[in-house]
């Protein structure tokens, strides 16, 4: 039997109760569609480095120190614990043969793009950023494959993005 692709996923995308709020994002044309054509490897950034479910939302904030991620409701700073985590989460996948990855939109930590970034007075300031983990992999794998959900719902962009995958 043909071996499937690796493909690195956010988890609550495949329907695991990960999110602040205990629920899930279950997306059938990624675990469905696409799952028929991959072998998924679920990650949930904010869970793994240490924050419970249900947990206060974060948020992207401005600051002197560069963009941070931020909690919601305290204001508790969370971004040396992120990238601390990061930093060795990607050193385990640089060892793993794996060939893409599908992050969820809108997400402080997952998102590729579009996320908005707030001033401390809760004002946007820009709404070009990408989530901490989705950066920090980005940049550490510039060469694989990667979508977000909102893409994937096109069936064109999924038949591509698996073509690209299977290479
Ligand atoms: S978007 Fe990312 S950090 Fe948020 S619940 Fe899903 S996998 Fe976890």
């Amino acid at each position: 039997m043909k071996v499937k692709p690796l493909v690195g996923v956010s988890a609550c995308l495949l329907g695991r109760n990960v999110r602040y709020d205990g629920e899930s994002k279950l997306t059938p044309h990624i675990s469905d569609s696409l799952g028929s054509a991959v072998e998924f490897l679920p990650i949930c950034p904010e869970v793994e480095f240490g924050l419970g479910v249900p947990r206060e939302a974060v948020q992207l904030v401005d600051s002197q120190n560069g963009v941070r991620l931020q909690t919601l409701d305290f204001c508790r700073d969370e971004t040396e614990r992120m990238t601390e985590w990061a930093n060795k989460r990607l050193d385990d996948l640089a060892g793993l043969p794996l060939c893409g990855f599908v992050f969820k939109s809108r997400s402080p930590s997952c998102a590729l793009r579009g996320l908005d970034v707030f001033d401390s007075s809760g004002e946007i300031v820009r709404s070009d950023a990408s989530g901490i983990f989705a950066r920090m992999f980005l940049e550490r794998f510039p060469d694989i494959p990667v979508e977000d959900e909102d893409r994937l719902a096109d069936p064109t962009a999924r038949d591509s993005f698996i073509s690209r995958v299977k290479k």
